[in-house]
């Protein structure tokens, strides 16, 4: 048996983490956790530091009392928490937080000769050109393994194409729970339903975006940073099985497809294992019990996200970090009942009117682009688009 490969995982109590752990159960003989770390939820994290005895954890929100049992690892609190799981002795890190605070983490893991599987699109989204610097040729020896599911189809489809070169990348999207739904009915819509995504089961804050079709907004940048595309070469179609998990278009117009069934520890293990391909314990696909797949063009009269998304790769520069920035504020704003599901895209748009963009090419750049994006977009919220009396 080779000696286990050591994962540090950055947001373990998440949906992505626990199915990272998930796959870890189901290969104890070829994975061991180096790291751990939550946010707030530190009773699953102890649970979890007591079963897979990593050296190191963290608690991003701040400190707390450890309980005895759980001191031979090294705890670490706030800021420093991801920092310090990302530097932990390990080969991969696997960056399952949400929001763009997962980015210096990324880009010291990447620093330290680290593979870093990647489910954090919004660090992407918002370093996308600071994190590729680093990744020369990712596509033969890879630095960086999307886990984001249209991302790892893409590679997987890129991977068999022998170094030809692609003409189109197709990200399929489920269409969230509004696909249907009329723009009057979507903007009347509430919390628990954008909560109600029809195929993946998932965090918050990414459900909030299936619905609100920023998700595919953000994938679409995050595809153009990982493969090197220009927008044009960037299409979405709506596909509400989420069987056919993105595709890619060659020059002799033959089209490369990755398929399965819905579960993120596909793409999870595929980068756990990567080359390899190993068993996880989901479902086969049998194409003759789904009987029909559909397709259809997305709507961005009723979804603007895309139509931002483009505008914004356009744009180049801070516009993605901006965009992303804003979509986090008014997430959360939702969230927590300050505006309607309606006012997330109106945020978003005005923010990046106010903001524009600027040069992306370092740190600090960009951090300055996201805090002044998230300044103007909180302006935006108590001011303009508040539900508060
Ligand atoms: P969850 O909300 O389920 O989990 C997020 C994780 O990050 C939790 O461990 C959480 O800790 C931690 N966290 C939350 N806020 C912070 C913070 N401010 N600083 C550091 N850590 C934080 O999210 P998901 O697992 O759904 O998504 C994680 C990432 O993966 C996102 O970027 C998402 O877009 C991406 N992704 C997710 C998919 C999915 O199927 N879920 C699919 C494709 C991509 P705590 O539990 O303590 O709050
Ligand atoms: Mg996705």
């Amino acid at each position: 048996m080779n000696q286990r490969r050591s994962i540090s995982i950055l947001g373990s109590t998440g949906s992505i983490g626990t199915q990272a752990l998930q796959v870890v159960d189901a290969h104890p003989g070829r994975f061991r956790v180096a790291a751990l770390t939550a946010h707030e939820n530190h009773k699953l994290l102890f649970e979890q530091v007591r079963r897979y005895r990593p050296c190191v954890a963290g608690l991003t929100s701040g400190e707390i009392q450890i309980p005895a049992d759980l001191r031979f690892c090294e705890w670490f609190f706030g800021e420093d928490a991801l920092r310090r799981a990302a530097d932990a002795p390990c080969d991969d890190v696997l960056v399952s937080v949400v929001g763009m605070v997962g980015l210096q983490a990324v880009l010291l893991a990447l620093k330290a000769g680290k593979r870093v599987l990647l489910a954090n699109k919004e660090a992407l989204v918002a370093g996308g050109q600071a994190v590729m610097s680093l990744c020369a040729d990712n596509l033969a020896s890879p630095a960086l393994l999307p886990i984001d599911s249209e991302h790892s189809a893409i590679f997987q489809c890129l991977r068999a194409a022998d170094g030809n070169p692609f003409e189109r990348i197709i990200l399929t999207a489920s269409g969230g729970p509004f696909r249907n739904w009329s723009a009057e009915r979507i903007a009347g819509a509430t919390l628990k339903d954008a909560l109600k995504h029809p195929t993946w089961r998932m965090g918050r804050k990414i459900t909030v975006d299936s619905a609100t079709m920023f998700n595919k907004a953000l994938e679409m940048m995050e595809a153009r940073w990982l493969f090197n595309a220009t927008p044009a070469q960037i299409e979405v179609v709506v596909h509400p099985e989420s069987i056919v998990h993105s595709l890619v278009g060659f020059r002799d117009g033959a089209v490369l497809a990755q398929m399965g069934m819905p579960d993120m520890r596909a793409p999870i293990s595929y980068a756990l294992s990567f080359p390899e391909r190993i068993p996880f314990g989901g479902n086969a696909l049998r194409l003759h019990e789904l009987g029909t797949l559909h397709f259809e063009p997305p709507d961005t009269t009723r979804f603007p996200a895309l139509r931002l998304a483009r505008e914004a790769m356009e744009a180049g520069g801070t516009a993605g970090c901006a965009l992303n920035a804003a979509n986090e504020c008014a997430v959360d704003a939702f969230l927590r009942g300050r505006i309607a599901f309606r006012n997330i895209t109106p945020v978003v748009e005005e923010t990046l009117q106010t903001v524009g963009s600027g040069p992306a090419g370092s740190l600090e750049q960009v951090m300055r682009a996201d805090s002044d994006a998230r300044r103007v977009s909180q302006q935006l919220i108590s001011k303009v688009y508040s539900e508060e009396p």
